[in-house]
């Protein structure tokens, strides 16, 4: 490994980083990670920490997993690349199609598109949207519905459907015909109501309101997070997705999944559909389908989707989305790899039981902590503390003040998550009773210098 010096000069040079402005990644430099095992990661100065982020909410086995390791290596050794565009498929993609049709069974989707991450999976699951509509005969379903607060990747139909202003302004002119409906945040919503089922039922008419005034025969597909993530984890009454299933069917209209981040065990069910008893037309995965081993991703299908496209006759039905790298051997060997230890682990239970011991522990902090406005969780181990500069006004707290507390937790032993005014948690699955205790207490250290 270059020495630390090098590799902080030359980061500061000529690495531009995602989601940062690039003065600011000069003035705060980013920890230097260069190990990591188990769930913690080492930075280049020799610090080592609780991985509270779990990466980007995808190592969900932790850095140690060997299986998936091995099996990236013998795969590299067997077939490091072979394509699965028409004419040739790979071993290991037909193995995983076949494991994966067995995972989703409950959701009812049986078939898979290979993908290369999650930004990928959402613009083939918008284009398969509108193709399925066309094939149909009912070409004029060619716009999508999505939350406020919602993240659907940075390609430009997930930015257009993005509910998040951040990730769209500076690339505007996006796609037309997509439309944001509020989003069922309890802390902060434009109908002032905090009782979350009301709440939900408000966005739930917003949107019936929504469709009306698009015309049903327009829209081609609504698209959500079982649980809001990047816009700072926001689980909407269970009634909310229930009630968004029966508006789409109710309409025509096909429901997407974003399980980007949910599925595989994070919410404490299997996926996040599941978690709220809803079957969606089609659901969207990458992120821990390979541990973040390797950039891999898939569009999950229903059956009466998939039968439009395979019983097609008007020629209509051939899908011209696809890129280089679907279908990877290596990524279809770490994920056939990744689900065997997924299910023989049973992290979803895991997740269930350290999720509420995180989120009951925070609950603990908000009671001592002025900083916190609210707090988030409570299905599994996604959770988030917002923080406010006062709790009447709930001003947001400003840049620096957030960042002490993310540079006093990492001090204490835990890498948190930045974003906005919101700390995120997102920790490995396969996370011990001690690991929540140390990034408890790496917060409570952090809230207390900040106060
Ligand atoms: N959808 C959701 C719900 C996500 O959380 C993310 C990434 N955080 C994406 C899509 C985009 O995935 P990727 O970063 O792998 O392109």
């Amino acid at each position: 490994m270059k020495e630390a010096n090098f590799l902080k000069e030359n980061n500061a040079r000529h690495v531009w980083h995602p989601m940062a402005h690039t003065a600011d990644s000069l003035a705060n430099p980013p920890d230097i990670i260069v190990g990591g095992d188990g769930v913690e990661i080492t930075d280049v100065d020799g610090n080592r920490v609780v991985d509270a982020v779990g990466g980007l909410w995808n190592v969900n086995l932790g850095y140690s997993c060997e299986p998936v390791k091995r099996a990236i290596s013998d795969q590299l050794d067997k077939l490091p690349y072979y394509s699965i565009f028409r004419g040739t498929t790979n071993d290991a993609v037909i193995e995983l199609s076949t494991m994966l049709r067995d995972f989703f069974e409950p959701d009812g989707l049986s078939r898979a598109f290979f993908t290369s991450g999650g930004s990928d999976s959402v613009e083939v699951a918008l284009r398969l949207a509108r193709q399925y509509h066309k094939i149909r005969g009912e070409s004029g379903r060619i716009k999508f519905l999505s939350l406020k607060k919602g993240y659907h990747g940075t390609h430009t139909l997930g930015a257009s459907v993005n509910g998040n202003a951040n990730f769209r302004t500076a690339y505007e002119p996006l796609m037309p015909g997509c439309y944001h409906i509020p989003a069922p945040y309890t802390y902060r919503n434009p109908f002032n109501e905090t009782d979350p089922q009301k709440l939900a039922q408000l966005c739930l008419s917003a949107l019936e309101d929504e469709i009306r005034f698009q015309d049903p025969s327009t829209i081609a597909a609504f698209i959500m997070e079982p649980v809001l993530g990047a816009g700072g984890v926001i689980p909407p009454h269970e009634s909310f997705m229930p009630g968004v299933r029966e508006i789409c069917s109710k309409h025509g209209i096909l429901l997407v999944s974003d399980e980007v981040i949910t599925a595989f065990g994070r919410t404490g069910s299997w996926t996040g559909a599941r978690h709220w008893g809803v079957q969606p037309d089609l659901l969207c995965c990458a992120k821990a389908i390979t541990n973040g081993y390797f950039p891999f991703g898939a569009v999950m299908v229903a059956e009466g989707v998939a039968e439009v496209f395979e019983k097609d006759e008007t020629g209509k039905g051939s899908i011209g989305s696809g890129y280089t790298y679907s279908g990877h051997p290596v990524g279809a060997a770490a994920a056939i790899a990744c689900l065997h230890e997924t299910e023989r682990l049973n992290v979803k239970d895991n997740a269930a039981a350290r999720g509420k011991q995180l989120h009951e522990g925070l609950r603990k902090l908000f009671m001592k902590h002025e900083l916190i406005g609210d707090v988030r969780g409570g299905h599994g181990l996604m959770c988030a503390l917002e923080l406010v500069a006062d709790r009447a006004t709930k001003a947001p707290i400003d840049k620096a003040t957030i960042g002490k507390v993310h540079r006093t937790a990492y001090d204490n032993g835990t890498m948190v998550r930045v974003s906005g005014n919101n700390i995120i948690l997102s920790p490995p699955l396969v996370l011990t009773e001690g690991h929540v205790d140390t990034i408890l207490n790496a917060l409570d250290a952090g809230l207390a210098a900040a106060g």
